[in-house]
Formats: structure tokens, sequence, C-alpha cells
């Protein structure tokens, strides 16, 4: 099922999009919770991280090497990089995201 974040990987929604490879792209969160805040996406739709099959595991791999390149490029050594699985989880767009925050102290546990 086709979600938000299709509409972006298809041009028909605008994003401010920060890295793209064939497989992959990056663009800032439309509410960000940190200075930095980018969301990195498969191309492919995928829900969630507890939908994935075996054959996604070197996606799943790039996906967090592209986390790293944006937390490069932003310039952040300090970083945290998140994923929401399910609803219970505060997930709210049911397509594979990593969130990468960075640009301020970060405090743990999570809520
Ligand atoms: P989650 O709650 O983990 O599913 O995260 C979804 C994220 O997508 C939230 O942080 C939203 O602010 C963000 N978001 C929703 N719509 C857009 C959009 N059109 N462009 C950029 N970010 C969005």
């Amino acid at each position: 099922m086709s979600t938000i974040f299709g509409k972006i990987i298809r041009r028909e929604l605008p994003a401010d999009i920060v890295y793209e490879d064939d497989r992959a792209l990056a663009f800032r969160d439309i509410n960000p919770a940190a200075p930095t805040h980018v969301l990195v996406i498969p191309k492919r739709e995928i829900t969630n991280v507890g939908s994935l099959d075996p054959e996604d595991a070197a996606l799943a791999g790039h996906l967090l090497w592209v986390c790293q390149q944006v937390a490069a490029q932003e310039g952040l050594e300090d970083f945290r990089v998140v994923t929401n699985s399910g609803a219970g989880a505060g997930q709210s767009v049911f397509h594979l995201h990593f969130h990468v925050l960075g640009g301020r102290r970060l405090a743990w546990p999570p809520g």
C-alpha cells in the first residue's frame, strides 16, 4: 500500500531531499525533533523493520550506511538513528524509515 513517502519517491509531493541513490532516498523531516532530522527510506515499499524478509538484509544494511553518510554530510559527530516498527511503537507512516537525529544533546531512554 502506497504512503505519503511513496508520493515523495515518485515526486508527487515535494520534499527537501539531501541524498538519493538507486535504492534509497533521504529527506528532511517536515516536523523536526532536532536541529538535524532526516528520514532515510528505501525506494521499495517495505512497511517496517518488523516486515523485513531475509532477502532485505542487504538493503537494510545499505540504509544504515546511508544514515552514516547523511550524518557526515550534516557535520554530525554524535547522532541517533531510530526506527519505529508498528503503531504501538510510534510509527505513523507505514513505509520503512530511519530517523537520523542530531545537533543537540539527545536524552536516553526515549519516551
Ligand atoms: P514515524 O512516526 O516514526 O512513522 O515517523 C514519521 C515521520 O514522518 C514523522 O517524524 C513526520 O514528521 C514525518 N513526515 C510526515 N509527513 C512528511 C512529509 N510530507 N515530509 C517529510 N516528513 C514527513
